[in-house]
């Protein structure tokens, strides 16, 4: 084996990227924004962002993926896009966002070399919106990923953390856009990461997603081009999107790890 191999004989070629600890919503399940900011001064500059992925590129590293905090609340993000683009062996630059910003810079990130993007969204519901993210930004939202979509940044893939009685009444509703709007829409379980405002709150298993969704017609195990990660992939008959389900709480992936993290001060880390 050869590049960067962990000692658990893992291949690590994924570097996540934090360019910021500051966000824009404040949701229920986070921990970003129940620890104390950083000051400006600890956090990595574009410069020195870029001199670690020459490093790591040369070590086996080809996928990025720009995260946060919001990202997109980093002033000229594109700048860091072009300037990670240029790395001999970065192949592939993703970006997670909340899509509040994404209408604003879907076409300049596009130039720049964005290739695609997820973006987290847990309710179709403008109430549930605001009960969940603390935000009264749904329609931004959904204009940020017609936006990606217009732009070309395929493909756009939409994020559910299903939260039991908070959203999982609207699992139905995510499976439909499959099928109706062709989005990718993945499932994702909850985490309790043990912060307070998450107490109450409940993961749903991957495996009752699926069985709820069953009720829309047959599964179909989706084995085309998908991701780096660890969702499994499914379409319902006919849709033009697929459906991914993670399942960290249920499903264990850490044998097939392939990712390591930069915080936005500097630090690489294997593991959440
Ligand atoms: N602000 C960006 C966004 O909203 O996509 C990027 C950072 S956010 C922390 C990355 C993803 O982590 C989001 O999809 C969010 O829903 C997910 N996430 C955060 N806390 C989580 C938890 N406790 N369990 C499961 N997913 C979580």
């Amino acid at each position: 084996m050869t590049g960067l191999v962990d000692s658990w004989q893992r291949q690590l070629n994924y570097l996540r990227i934090s360019v910021t600890d500051h966000c824009n919503m404040s949701c229920v399940y986070c921990s970003v924004g129940s620890v104390p900011l950083l000051p400006r001064s600890e956090i990595l500059s574009y410069e020195e962002i870029e001199r670690v992925v020459q490093v790591a590129a040369t070590m086996g590293i080809n996928k990025v993926r720009i995260t946060g905090g919001e990202p997109l609340l980093r002033s000229d993000l594109s700048r860091l896009v072009g300037m990670l683009s240029q790395i001999e062996g970065i192949d592939d630059i993703a970006l997670t966002s909340n899509g509040i910003l994404l209408s604003k810079y879907a076409v300049e990130l596009k130039q720049a070399g964005l290739k695609r993007v997820n973006v987290s969204l847990d309710t179709l519901k403008r109430d549930g919106f605001k009960r969940i993210t603390g935000r009264d930004k749904l329609g931004e939202v959904l204009s940020g990923i017609e936006a990606a979509h217009v732009a070309g940044l395929q493909p756009v893939k939409v994020n559910m953390v299903v939260l039991r009685g908070m959203n999982d009444d609207e699992i139905i509703d995510f499976a439909r856009m499959s099928t109706n709007q062709g989005w990718h829409v993945r499932f994702i379980e909850f985490m309790p990461f043990g912060m307070l405002k998450a107490e109450a709150l409940e993961t749903v298993s991957a495996q009752e997603i699926r069985e709820r969704i069953r009720s829309l017609g047959k599964l179909e195990p989706y084995t085309g081009k998908t991701g780096n990660g660890p969702a499994k992939y499914y379409r319902l008959p006919g849709a033009r999107g697929t459906m991914g389900f993670i399942s960290p709480m249920t499903e264990h992936f850490c044998d097939t790890c392939n990712r390591l993290r930069l915080t936005s001060d500097g630090q690489l880390r294997p593991c959440l």
